[in-house]
């Protein structure tokens, strides 16, 4: 059951995640399959032995990753075990909401402007917006309604939205287009070109290269930067504005591709640079003067070299294409890939079949295994009582030609029994003197008898006593005689129900 929960809890995860991406990179998969498929011919799932409930369980492989709970459990006692499991189980469904950080104010559509032309519904990685029937007599067919509740504040609307139709109250399209052109009124001129970047602030470390006096890159002074949430919210017309405004060059940097932190910003930026994805970028802007950086904060030196590149290729008039290369692997780092992901395959190889000692193998086991229900507390025998009260019934009709059968007494019998109480005796050693209540809401049920106990192998004297009724120190069932064990074997006692004494199983 536990892969079909698993299974289950997935798709209700999947289905709640609008645009989901489940398949891993295409070489990682590859390379996934082949280290399991390696792992099958030479290590095969193996089922253990038959069960064999008169043999002691001593040494067997367990797969760690499912099973690991059953060694622990061993280790700890029933309670403890119960109070570990509720606070694991707790604690992991309370963190997600212990981490939960304060959620930026969500957008806000502009109905007024807006022309209902679905572009920010295409591109909402969150399904946070929803298309409506035009409320406002506009001659328009639909209207576009943020889900608030839904919304990430990513901003990648507001790089969809070639109306201005979209308000983002932490940083709307109107502080953007001032800081673009605060930023380059801001440059004092110099040698090297004047370049503004647009930073998405999950794919750099801003503190690491920007001055924050000035919001230039740190020993770059003619290199200003401004930053938004996520790349997806740019839109191309600011690379049109930075570059009127006085930019020689406008750089722009998001998450590396598959990695960004709302999901699709960047490839979505990416399709509108390259025509592919409204709203796109004119053909008459010249490429060479923007260049885009797809890349993680761990890389952030790497983008100061990269703009010092870029500078340089700009004074020298160069030609280059402005989109990243498509990322080739070198021989050297797939081999690398493959090492660091043989290390989880070689703890799969081990863990999944390791052998634990749950018994030493030349123990043996004597197992007391008894169900059996106690005497009632009050006496009360309903089947007596129900034809006592039957006779009457009929008396009555017969006398009368009418009667109503009372069966109030029935119902007043008390149906709770009395615990069961054992005492074991192997050779001259006690070794149990236990109560067991008996079972039900209203202890009405049988009492179960579960008992372990560890023997050295050879011949063993035992004395079993059970009390099943009130407590006058007497016992109602006692076995006494010997067992001969040998190592490995489990030696079960019961109790038969019909001709009420203990057995040897
Ligand atoms: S992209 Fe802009 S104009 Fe189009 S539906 Fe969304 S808010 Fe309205
Ligand atoms: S800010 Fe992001 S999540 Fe919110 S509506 Fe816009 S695109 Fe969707």
């Amino acid at each position: 059951m536990v892969p079909v929960l698993l299974f289950i809890a997935l798709w209700i995860h999947v289905v709640r995640i609008s645009k989901p991406v489940i398949n891993p990179p295409k070489l990682i998969a590859i390379i996934i399959v082949c280290i399991i498929m390696v792992l099958a011919v030479i290590k095969p799932a193996a089922s253990l032995q038959p069960a064999n409930t008169n043999k002691l369980i001593s040494i067997i492989g367990l797969d760690w990753f499912y099973l690991f709970i059953y060694p622990v459990l061993k280790g700890m006692p029933a309670w403890l075990s119960w109070v570990m499991m509720s606070a694991v189980t707790i604690t992991v469904t309370i963190v997600p909401w212990l981490i939960r950080s304060k959620k930026p104010a969500p957008a806000e559509i502009i109905k007024d402007e807006c022309t209902g032309c679905s572009q920010c519904f295409e591109d909402c990685p969150y399904e946070a917006i929803h298309m409506m029937p035009r409320t406002d007599g506009k001659p328009y067919d639909m209207e576009a309604f943020v889900i608030s509740k839904r919304c990430a504040s990513c901003g990648i609307c507001v790089g969809s939205c070639s109306f201005n139709a979209v308000n983002f109250p932490d940083k709307t399209e109107k502080n953007i287009i001032e800081e673009i052109k605060n930023a380059m009124a801001g440059i004092k001129g110099g040698k090297e070109p004047d370049i503004l970047g647009i930073v998405c602030s999950y794919s750099t470390d801003l503190c690491e290269i920007i001055d924050p006096a000035t919001s230039a890159v740190k020993g770059m002074p003619n290199v200003k930067i401004i930053t938004v949430p996520c790349a997806g919210m740019i839109q191309p017309s600011w690379i049109e504005l930075s570059l009127n405004s006085g930019a020689n060059g406008v750089f722009i940097c998001g998450c590396q591709m598959s990695d960004c932190h709302y999901r699709l910003g960047n490839k979505w930026l990416e399709d509108r640079l390259i025509g592919e994805r409204l709203p796109i970028l004119r053909q008459n802007i010249d490429r060479s003067l923007i260049r885009i950086y797809w890349q993680s904060a761990l890389r952030t030196k790497d983008l100061l070299a990269e703009i010092k590149i870029f500078q340089e290729d700009i004074k020298n008039k160069k030609q280059k294409d402005y989109l990243p290369e498509k990322t080739r692997i070198k021989k050297g780092r797939l081999a690398l890939a493959s090492i660091t992901m043989s290390i989880p395959a070689a703890l799969v190889f081990y863990f999944s079949n390791a052998n634990y000692m749950f018994s030493n193998p030349n123990d043996s086991l004597l197992k007391l295994g008894i169900k059996h229900a106690g005497k009632r507390v009050v006496e009360c025998d309903e089947f007596k009582l129900l034809a006592e009260e039957a006779k009457k019934y009929s008396e009555e009709l017969k006398q009368t030609g009418m009667a109503q059968m009372d069966v109030t007494r029935l119902g007043n019998c008390s149906r709770e029994r009395h615990p069961v109480y054992m005492e074991m005796y192997i050779g001259n050693e006690k070794r149990l003197t236990k109560s067991y209540k008996s079972s039900g809401w209203k202890r009405d049920g049988s009492s179960f008898v579960y008992e372990k106990f560890l023997l050295k192998p050879g011949r063993h004297s035992l004395l079993i006593k059970m009390r099943d009724g009130e407590n006058d120190n007497s016992f109602n069932y006692t076995f006494e005689g010997s067992i001969e064990t040998r190592a490995g074997q489990t030696i079960t006692i019961d109790f038969d129900e019909h001709e009420k004494r203990f057995f040897i199983k």
